[in-house]
């Protein structure tokens, strides 16, 4: 039964996935990068480096990978394929978008791209925002490894890991001080009780 499935895991499937994924992502951001905006911006932090910070996450995780899914390059650093590897990648893909998804939903009209406080902002605590403060940083970690489990070159797999993890690591020390600003004793009580990224864990 597994060989059966593996076998059907081409390296060409891997690539098909990888932008299935990427017009998922799309999707399902699409309607709420609408909405947001039309909900009034009340505070806005560092935007110049929020720009820079964003460009390199974006580089590793769409350009680097869609440069080697188009045309091959880098060859250099292309290792053997690996059909159970890549189904593994195909699963973390399905759960990220699926996270991705949920956290928009929750989240609703209080989402932005940079770090950004809206009008009438409210701190959201439930729905996936109850296991984990940044599930949405979560949802693209679980990307940056799918991207990794996919593509079997050592560059355009891990770019996304670090572009993301660059994102990150600059970032959400930033915006907990900036949701501490805003919301006080509500956030601190907030992070006491859960994680950054996985549930109990990190
Ligand atoms: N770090 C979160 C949100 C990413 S979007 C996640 O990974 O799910 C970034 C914006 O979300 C920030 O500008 C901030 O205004 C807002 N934000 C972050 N956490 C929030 C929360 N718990 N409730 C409401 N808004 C939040």
């Amino acid at each position: 039964m597994i060989s059966s499935v593996t076998s059907f895991v081409t390296p060409f499937l891997a690539k098909l996935v990888w932008w299935v994924g990427v017009v998922g992502w799309f999707v399902i951001r699409y309607p709420h990068q609408r909405r947001s905006r039309k909900t009034p911006i009340a505070s806005r932090r560092e935007r110049l480096r929020e720009r820079v910070l964003l460009s390199i996450s974006f580089t590793g995780l769409f350009i680097v990978p869609a440069i080697y899914v188009t045309t091959g390059e880098p060859r250099l650093a292309d290792y053997p394929f690996n059909p159970a590897v890549a189904l593994i990648g195909i699963v973390v893909f399905a759960l990220s978008l699926l996270l991705f998804h949920r956290t928009h939903r929750d989240l609703g009209r209080f989402w932005s791209v940079t770090l950004e406080i809206r009008q009438s902002h409210q701190l959201i605590t439930t729905g996936v925002y109850r296991h984990v403060r940044h599930p949405m940083y979560s949802a693209f970690f679980l990307w940056a490894i799918a991207q990794a489990l996919l593509l079997p070159n050592w560059i355009a797999g891990p770019a996304g890991l670090v572009g993301f993890g660059t994102l990150f690591a600059f970032r959400v020390g930033r915006e907990e001080r900036m949701m501490e600003a805003t919301f006080g004793e509500a956030y601190r009580a907030y992070a006491a009780r859960t994680r950054r990224v996985v549930p109990g864990v990190f």
